[in-house]
């Protein structure tokens, strides 16, 4: 048993079943044992792997995106560059020399980048050491300095705590969501339960509008902390031009159902198995995003398929003109290799979405639709 699953068992002892969403933060980012801060979890020999890490063609898309950003801005002398969840610095690094398009943009912009993990603070700062832009790091959103502000987050929205809650009287209405916590079962082992009575009318109020078809024993996810940031970019976009992009994986349409899902080496494993061990994750409710969106008055356009987005960067052209650079064979059937993950149907390029929010009077951003 890992150090973490005792503690987190004493604790259920003593304070009884905790939620889904306390359960997730402790494994993820407790500072002694939790998953994030004690290791880099990214590559092919980690356990999980994203889109920046798979090839510089996306990061160097997203560095086009922010060029235009900052035109769209009305090229701000000063402009902040907020990245969440930053990894191992590998998209930020892209994103840099791809600033070296446009030296006004290059001269404009101070990065600052916001991460859980010390472990994975120390790899971004060696990854970024030589961009010759000052990179700083702050704890919190609210921390990093104001400003016109263009913030990234690839794969940030998906390890965000959720709770969940399951509908155990759908005549109730709101009334008969009752949270899904976790707690030990009778041979002391980490398990699902569920609370006795109903969630907080504080709560009711505040799930999703979508969701009145609930069904008996239909489960709902819902992630506090992405309301709380959405809340903190209408403050800070009513102050000056920013923008927010997000690319993550989920559905565009809120969706019943258990989607916690724990990885160790690109495996899935059962969430319970190694707490603190594991990476865990939920798919990201975009329609939900856009929902808090509206209640704050912050626009944001619709949730755009990956593949869509990133075409719309140019991204099969930079392909191409990558492999026209490469004598070596070898090296284009990679670049080929890469551009297919990050764009067929069946890999990354319809269940990752991208969303982006920003401050009101800004034009349509690269790569989205107009809102339906
Ligand atoms: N964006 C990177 C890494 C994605 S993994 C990439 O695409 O490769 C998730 C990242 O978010 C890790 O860097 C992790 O340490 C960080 N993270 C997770 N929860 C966080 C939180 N609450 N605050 C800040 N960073 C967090």
């Amino acid at each position: 048993m890992s150090k973490l699953e005792a503690r987190i068992k004493a604790r259920i002892t003593a304070e009884g079943p905790m939620s889904i969403a306390e359960y997730m933060a402790v494994c993820l980012l407790d500072p002694v044992d939790g998953y994030y801060p004690t290791r880099d979890p990214l590559g092919s020999d980690g356990d999980f792997i994203t889109a920046p890490e798979i090839s510089q063609m996306f990061g160097e898309v997203i560095g086009l995106w922010c060029i235009q950003s900052w035109i769209d801005l009305s090229r701000p002398p000063a402009l902040n560059l907020i990245e969440l969840g930053p990894g191992r610095g590998i998209m930020m690094s892209d994103i840099l020399r791809t600033a070296t398009l446009d030296p006004a943009f290059k001269k404009a912009i101070s990065v600052t980048l916001i991460e859980a993990s010390a472990a994975l603070e120390a790899v971004q700062a060696k990854t970024l050491a030589n961009t010759g832009i000052s990179v700083n790091w702050a704890s919190t959103l609210a921390n990093a300095p104001d400003g016109p502000t263009l913030i990234i987050g690839n794969e940030f929205l998906d390890c965000l705590p959720i709770r969940q809650f399951i509908q155990k009287d759908p005549f109730a209405g709101n009334a008969g969501w009752h949270e899904r916590l976790v707690t030990l079962d009778d041979d002391d082992c980490l398990s699902f339960g569920v609370a006795p009575i109903a969630i907080s009318e504080q709560l009711q109020g505040d799930l999703p509008s979508a969701i009145d078809e609930a069904r008996t024993d239909d489960l709902l996810e819902i992630c506090p902390s992405a309301r709380q940031i959405v809340d903190e970019l209408s403050v800070r976009f009513s102050r000056h031009p920013c923008r927010a992009l997000f690319i993550d994986y989920g559905p565009d349409a809120t969706e019943f159902g258990d989607t916690l899902q724990a990885l160790k080496r690109h495996e899935k494993v059962g969430v319970f198995s190694n707490p603190g061990n594991t990476d865990l994750t939920a798919r990201v409710d975009f329609a939900a995003l856009q929902g808090m969106a509206s209640t704050v008055a912050l626009p944001v356009t619709n949730a755009t398929m990956q593949r869509e987005f990133l075409s719309k960067l140019g991204i099969e052209m930079r392909a191409v003109a990558l492999s026209k650079s490469s004598a070596n064979p070898d090296a284009r059937a990679k670049i080929a290799r890469q551009l297919h993950r990050l764009m067929d149907s069946e890999e990354m390029g319809d269940l990752f979405k991208a969303i982006c929010f920003q401050s009101i009077g800004l034009p349509l951003p690269l790569g989205f639709r107009e809102v339906s």
